[in-house]
């Protein structure tokens, strides 16, 4: 299924560790991104489910795509968040000017990680075209415990992440 949240999971343990170094906004928009094709041929019947954008290829073409995407919406988003956020501290008031260098790798951390989670999941993957027509990743684990793993880290990385901001205090 398109977008699945369970893509977030590991990004938000990245966060929790990375801080600043790391927008969790970017990596979830090119995630997003990532699924547009495939939810357009399941809506169309146009071309196949997982297509060309589901290859390392494609992933590294949409990198940049979403990096400038990102920069024109996460610090308008986060300005926002942080000026009508009426919570503690330590779950508002974040970072607002994130750097060229922080949205492109937090792009391709999120186009190749989602690359590599769907190729355990997806037979009509074929992540390494045109060098290979292979999925050598497929049933390294099955779909069930994949979500599992991604959903435990994600609960681990928002533990961890507020943790250390309260600690921080801020
Ligand atoms: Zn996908």
């Amino acid at each position: 299924m398109p977008v699945t949240p369970f893509h977030l999971g590991p990004g938000m343990l990245l966060k929790s560790l990375a801080h600043d170094r790391f927008s969790f906004l970017t990596f979830g928009i090119s995630q997003v991104i990532m699924d547009l094709q495939p939810l357009f041929a399941m809506l169309t019947g146009i071309g196949p489910i997982h297509g060309s954008t589901h290859t390392y290829a494609g992933a590294t073409l949409i990198a940049p795509i979403a990096a400038v995407i990102s920069k024109l919406l996460v610090g308008p988003m986060l300005v926002y968040w942080n000026r009508n956020f009426e919570g503690p501290d330590w779950l508002g008031q974040f970072y607002t000017q994130v750097s060229a260098p922080v949205l492109l790798g937090s792009a391709f951390i999120g186009t190749y990680s989602h690359i590599f989670l769907d190729s355990m999941m997806h037979a009509d993957m074929q992540p390494f075209f045109p060098l290979d027509y292979a999925n050598s990743l497929l049933s390294l684990t099955d779909a069930y415990s994949l979500h599992i793993y991604c959903f435990a880290l994600g609960i681990v990385g928002i533990i961890v992440y507020g943790a250390l901001r309260f600690v921080r205090g801020k």
